[in-house]
């Protein structure tokens, strides 16, 4: 059986956790801000790690002052994640479609849904490919950049996580890359970073007042350091992949990954969009041991029971992943492409 998502774990991602072990610092030391220097080093913006994507999520609308009575916008084509993190805040969740092409948030709607009350954008960048960035940071609205699919990415030469007014990421364990659950939050604006410092840990604090246990420890930090040492590694070879995909799949009658134009994508997901029969497919692919996915489980407007997401439930309809990380070799993407065209045909 090919697995749909696989992490990627060597000896010396093993043998760097066992060492910060045998340290004896198990909770938040060393390791992590050697971790947040490293991711700090890499993309040239300041870091500060936490606990997963999510309390990342939480501690970024809280540090640009998010809170009841103000809205935030945030795509419906996306994980429960996003709306927990709007929630937690006690802030209103306002929910804008996404682009047929790529499934990332539509800016033309966002203009749309902006209000007086609007206090920030949620801009995930879905299956590693870079929302389109330009439009959206024209709104006036502080832009919150979702990397937790698309670290390593790039929108017109930037990195993906360096664009919006405070970013986060998310190293839960079929992520790009991973520390078993793990999140990090940048900012290159100092006072919104020393917020999130403060937030993320309750103790040795002159003042009190409502704070989070979001510490990353460093068996976690051990591990993610090691990986942050390979994604380009791991991006080279998931690019590999998704050329492969490319080339096979092109007269299979089904709609290829977008070519962002001036990005480009972490290949997080390979996901092609189909003439109906998403189902049918992901179980005929199963028999013949390949395991592939919807890429989401549920959009957030079909949870709040809302209507008017057009292009979201079209993705729903249509959507398949096929297996794609690092560990896939050449000779189990050509399977997953051969078995997948046999599928189609049989449709
Ligand atoms: C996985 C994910 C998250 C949540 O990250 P966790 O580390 O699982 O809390 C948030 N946003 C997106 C787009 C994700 O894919």
């Amino acid at each position: 059986m090919i697995p749909h998502s696989l992490p990627t774990i060597n000896s010396k991602m093993i043998a760097a956790v066992a060492q910060s072990m045998r340290a004896g610092q198990v909770s938040m030391g060393p390791q992590v801000s050697a971790f947040e220097a490293d991711f700090t080093r890499k993309f040239k913006i300041e870091a500060a790690a936490v606990s997963s994507g999510t309390s990342a999520l939480h501690l970024a609308l809280l540090a640009l002052g998010v809170g009841k009575g103000d809205e935030v916008i945030l795509p419906t084509y996306v994980c429960t994640a996003l709306l927990n993190a709007v929630n937690y805040t006690g802030a209103k969740p306002v929910l804008a479609d996404v682009e047929l092409e790529g499934g990332n948030i539509s800016a033309t709607d966002v203009r749309k849904k902006i209000t007086r009350r609007t206090k920030a954008i949620l801009v995930p960048h879905m299956f590693g490919h870079p929302a389109d960035m330009k439009p959206l940071l024209k709104l006036g609205v502080p832009v919150v950049e979702d990397c937790a699919q698309a670290i390593g990415a790039t929108y017109d030469g930037r990195a993906a996580g360096t664009m919006g007014c405070i970013n986060i990421f998310s190293f839960y364990a079929t992520k790009m890359m991973t520390s078993g659950e793990g999140g990090m939050v940048v900012s290159s604006d100092r006072k919104l970073m020393s917020r999130v410092r403060d937030m993320l840990a309750y103790d040795h604090k002159d003042v009190y007042r409502i704070r989070f246990n979001y510490k990353m420890t460093d068996m976690q930090a051990a591990l993610g350091r090691v990986q942050l040492q390979h994604l380009n590694g791991f991006i080279v070879r998931r690019r590999k992949i998704a050329a492969l995909y490319d080339q096979r799949l092109g007269g299979v009658g089904v709609v290829l990954p977008a070519k962002p134009g001036v990005a480009a994508s972490a290949h997080y997901r390979y996901v092609v969009r189909l003439n109906g029969g998403v189902d049918h497919a992901i179980k005929a692919m199963a028999k013949r041991g390949v395991v592939c996915a919807k890429p989401l489980f549920k959009p957030l407007h079909q949870y709040l029971n809302k209507k008017g997401f057009p292009v979201a439930d079209q993705l729903m309809q249509e959507s398949l992943s096929l297996p794609i990380y690092p560990l896939l070799s050449d000779a189990q993407a050509r399977r997953v492409a051969d078995t997948f065209k046999k599928v189609m045909e049989r449709v």
